[in-house]
């Protein structure tokens, strides 16, 4: 994954200096500890999760899992691989959080251009794919072109979209002239709701909001189409390239709406995805997906064990 290609290469260097040895001593085991955690924090994974994470692998290397193996190199990398899994959401490997009775809703928030809308087509389709009937809600009356993008989207994934425009499917009276969208959002989530149940769609996506930066008045009015709504699911998106801020937005946004899951997006991005692993651990919720690009496709279901794996592979 091109976000962890550079953190990949580091650790799987720090191994290759311990396999070289045979029975491994303290200064070693410090050595490799001392190689791991310069490249998590140059894939900017955030300190604390760097300080708790190498200082339970050291605990584990010194004690006699590793002095008793018979190929203590090879249990290092299982222990940091056990330890990484943790990090991501161990325990937590679960899929979306669907209704008794439906609609099932599913609420998105995020800051803007996190890739809120491209993950509502995205899920919509996957959805769609597995034999459900979404309705896309354009909730995000923030930004001018905001509705029409995610009518863009949920023509591509063939999903239909509730939105506050004449002709498409409105039923609220929010009815604004696409690129002038200045409507309730609160008002026009609640009656996607019923819009739902009256056209049996089983799930209902809530696209919302962003700003740049966390601010008061966005987590109010997230607050507000959750409080009207009561979603099964609200899903924090986060870009995997925004760096160290990804923690201090993450605990914003545990705090502003109490999100469920996560989903870590533009993990195909170059840039060092680190921050997003610190995400799980910090706000201890779990990471449901990951988006790997802008195509419909480019998304898949997030396993804790599997990315770990991959990261060291
Ligand atoms: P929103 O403001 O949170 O709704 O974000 P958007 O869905 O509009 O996404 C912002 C930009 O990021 C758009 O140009 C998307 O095409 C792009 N984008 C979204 N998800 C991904 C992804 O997983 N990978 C890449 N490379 N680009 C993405």
């Amino acid at each position: 994954m091109a976000a962890f290609t550079s953190l990949t290469d580091r650790l799987s260097q720090a191994f290759k200096h311990l396999r070289s040895k045979g029975k491994l001593s303290e200064s070693d085991i410090d050595g490799t500890i001392r190689e791991i955690r310069r490249a998590l924090l140059d894939a900017d994974v955030s300190l604390d999760v760097v300080r708790s994470f190498t200082s339970r692998i050291r605990e584990r290397a010194l004690g006699a899992e590793v002095s008793q193996a018979l190929n203590p190199a090879q249990q290092v990398v299982s222990i940091v691989n056990e330890e990484l899994t943790k990090i991501l959401g161990a325990g937590v490997d679960r899929p979306l959080n669907f209704a008794k009775k439906p609609p099932t809703v599913i609420m998105l928030a995020g800051l803007q251009g996190a890739g809120k809308t491209t993950l509502a087509g995205k899920l919509g389709y996957w959805l769609r794919d597995t034999g459900h009937t979404p309705l896309l809600v354009a909730a995000d009356l923030q930004r001018p072109n905001a509705v029409t993008q995610l009518q863009v989207v949920g023509a591509r994934a063939e999903v239909p979209v509730f939105a506050p425009e004449p002709g498409v499917q409105a039923e609220s009276s929010d009815v604004v002239e696409p690129g002038k969208a200045t409507g309730d959002p609160v008002k026009v989530a609640r009656d996607s709701i019923a819009f739902a149940q009256d056209k049996l769609y089983d799930t209902v996506i809530i696209d919302t909001a962003g700003r740049l930066g966390v601010d008061q008045e966005l987590m109010q009015q997230a607050q507000n189409i959750r409080n009207a709504v009561n979603p099964n699911e609200i899903l924090f998106v986060i870009d995997a390239m925004i760096g160290q801020d990804a923690v201090q937005t993450a605990k914003a946004f545990d705090e502003g709406v109490d999100f469920t899951g996560v989903v870590l997006s533009k993990l195909d991005g170059d840039a060092r995805g680190g921050a997003a692993l610190s995400v799980a651990s910090v706000t201890g919720k779990p990471i449901l997906f990951a988006s790997t690009g802008e195509g419909l496709k480019d998304f898949e279901v997030f396993h804790p064990d599997r990315m770990a794996s991959r990261i060291l592979d």
